[in-house]
């Protein structure tokens, strides 16, 4: 794996497309131009890896399109030392981007091809403070709760309550909900105990499914 010149190029325009857009979180745009995202793609798609979109992966999955991981991670509004769980590994790309913000980040994928695949990656990009499950993540992570943030990357019918409940006080789920196209949802735990929710933009993402597959 090698990032040259040519990659830093685009992956500078790309930067600015995600910015044209409406991305203007400095943290989130200089994170994704300091990471080689065709690092995360198959040989095949290296000279689209800096296009604005979604890729298959292994095991029938997407890497999501760097708008989508810049608008999600804007909504989470990182803090270093934050500790964030992820549902829905894939590539590791997000998982990325989040701990080069300085999160501390607990992942869960429930294919066990893309959990090794994107494990060994993250490990030996030298990327600190990922933790990473092979697991249904519908129910979270109960054993590690509270979590300050928690992101889903994988399109969900409704909001899982257990992930409600393993949010920190002041701490923001951002999760795409519904069937066909998904509206970003942000919810964030009250000091009482209640939640505000808001919805932004539609997106469309790949099913969030039950169950572990090998
Ligand atoms: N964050 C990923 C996006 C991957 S697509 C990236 O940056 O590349 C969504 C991922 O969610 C897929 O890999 C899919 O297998 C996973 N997924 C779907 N339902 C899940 C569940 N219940 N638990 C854990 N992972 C799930």
């Amino acid at each position: 794996m090698k990032d040259l010149f040519w990659h830093k190029g685009l992956r500078k325009k790309l930067v600015s497309t995600v910015k044209a857009k409406g991305i203007t979180d400095i943290n989130v745009l200089h994170a994704m131009y300091a990471l080689p995202r065709h690092y995360f793609m198959e040989k095949a798609f290296e000279e689209h890896a800096y296009e604005d979109k979604a890729f298959p992966i292994e095991s029938g999955q997407t890497i999501s399109q760097p708008y989508t991981v810049a608008y999600q991670t804007q909504l989470l509004n990182i803090k270093k030392r934050d500790k964030v769980l992820e549902i829905g590994t894939g590539s590791g790309y997000q998982a990325a981007i989040l701990s080069l913000l300085g999160a501390r980040v607990y992942t869960i994928e429930r294919h066990h091809k893309l959990h090794l695949k994107s494990k060994k990656l993250l490990y030996a990009m030298g990327l600190k403070g990922i933790r990473f499950f092979f697991k249904d993540g519908y129910k979270g992570l109960a054993e590690f709760a509270p979590f300050d943030k928690i992101i889903v990357t994988a399109a969900a019918p409704e909001i899982p309550k257990s992930l409600l409940n393993q949010l920190a006080t002041g701490g923001h789920l951002v999760i795409p909900v519904g069937d066909v196209t998904q509206t970003m949802m942000r919810i964030t735990k009250n000091a009482d105990g209640t939640f505000h929710t808001e919805h932004f933009e539609k997106f469309k993402f790949v099913p969030f499914l039950d169950g572990l597959e090998k």
